[in-house]
């Protein structure tokens, strides 16, 4: 079969390694037998899975001790929901970075749970969200502020946290640049993120919480809670044993190759290929500021949606797949997840210099 190139924003390309495991022991998980598909997840095959997936995340992220680790379902979708309902406990006052259609989806979310406030603090929509919005100095205490850190359709990814957000808890949702770049976990009250972009198949969404803020407060129903969740080390009901197992795979992988530093000094490298491309290119551009721009998801455009369509399917045509943007945005988009290739911008951008002289650009 020809060389593809996966440029999909989700699912997205995972390590070609981890898939021939995958495929090496889909039949008899550790000469159980069974496939991974079929084990219990009350047997210490699962448990010994599980808990070593953990350790690995641990190690890769350094993560504290005093967070606990979920491995559950729902996506980064449900998280929209679940945090409000599980850290909006105080006076119900959250407030919210708008950066984007994710950051939207999460407020309105926010704002469907019985008695919570959410405050938009920052948006760059006056910008149609080509920047990262500047946050002002807060003028009160949040039960949680709300970040994005990578606008997986608009192209912008925060590389420093806001200073002016120091001293109150943050949320990160981070589903589509966790460990593709090093965050301190201890900046955060919660992480979330979708498994599918970097961590392996959809299905399981990892969240990560300083224990403190999730016991003690209102009780809620148990897929919902925190609390119950953790207490249960994520196994309150069948959990998505697959994914977690893929995902397993995918932390020693991460390891292998030199853990969350050597994945953002790749993504480092592959965006600016295509970054110095785009800002020489006289018929191909980026809409995102620079100071703003994220290493996984980098659209562009050539102005005009005709020529754009066209080059889309010609990229297709030559293995270069998944280059179509966002429904909402247009234009094309490359997402350079850490598993994506180097090779991969080459021959993307070398396909991009050939359309742009093909129409005399
Ligand atoms: N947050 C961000 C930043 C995303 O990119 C996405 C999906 O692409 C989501 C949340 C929603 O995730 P899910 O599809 O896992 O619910």
């Amino acid at each position: 079969m020809a060389q593809i190139y996966n440029f999909s924003a989700g699912p997205a390309v995972l390590p070609a390694p981890v898939i021939r495991q995958v495929q090496s022991e889909l039949v008899s998980y550790k000469n159980s037998g069974m496939s991974i598909m079929e084990i219990s997840h009350r047997s210490s095959l699962y448990t010994d899975m599980e808990a070593e997936a953990e350790e690995n995340l641990r190690k890769l992220m350094r993560i504290p001790n005093d967070y606990d680790v979920l491995f559950l379902q729902g996506g980064g979708t449900l998280q929209f929901a679940m945090v409000p309902l599980n850290l909006a406990q105080k006076n119900k006052q959250t407030g919210f970075v708008d950066s984007g259609h994710w950051a939207q989806r999460a407020i309105e979310e926010a704002r469907l749970v019985p008695g919570v406030k959410a405050d938009i603090i920052a948006s760059s929509a006056a910008v149609n969200y080509t920047a990262l919005p500047d946050v002002p100095e807060l003028r009160q205490q949040y039960d949680y502020v709300h970040l994005t850190l990578n606008n997986t359709i608009e192209g912008t990814m925060y590389r420093d946290l806001p200073n002016v957000l120091h001293g109150q808890t943050l949320v990160g949702d981070m589903s589509s640049n966790i460990m593709a770049q090093r965050y301190n976990v201890e900046d955060f009250g919660l992480i979330y993120a979708g498994a599918q972009k970097n961590i392996g198949p959809a299905g399981m969404t990892l969240i990560i919480v300083k224990h403190d803020l999730v016991e003690g407060g209102t009780e809620l129903p148990a897929m919902l809670s925190y609390a119950k969740q953790a207490a249960k080390h994520s196994a309150l009901n069948t959990p998505p044993v697959f994914a977690i197992y893929v995902a397993g795979l995918v932390f020693k992988w991460l390891l292998e190759q030199g853990g969350v530093e050597e994945m953002q000094k790749r993504n480092e490298k592959k965006s600016a290929y295509l970054y110095d491309f785009l800002d020489s290119s006289s018929l191909f551009s980026s809409p995102v500021k620079k100071s703003s721009r994220s290493v996984t998801n980098i659209p562009f455009v050539t102005g005009n949606a005709e020529l754009d369509q066209h080059f889309v399917a010609a990229a297709q045509e030559n293995g270069l797949v998944n280059l179509k943007g966002h429904r909402s945005v247009g234009g094309m988009r490359a997402s350079l997840y850490n598993a994506f290739p180097y090779e991969g911008v080459q021959k993307l951008v070398e396909f991009m210099e050939r359309f742009e002289q093909s129409v005399g650009g």
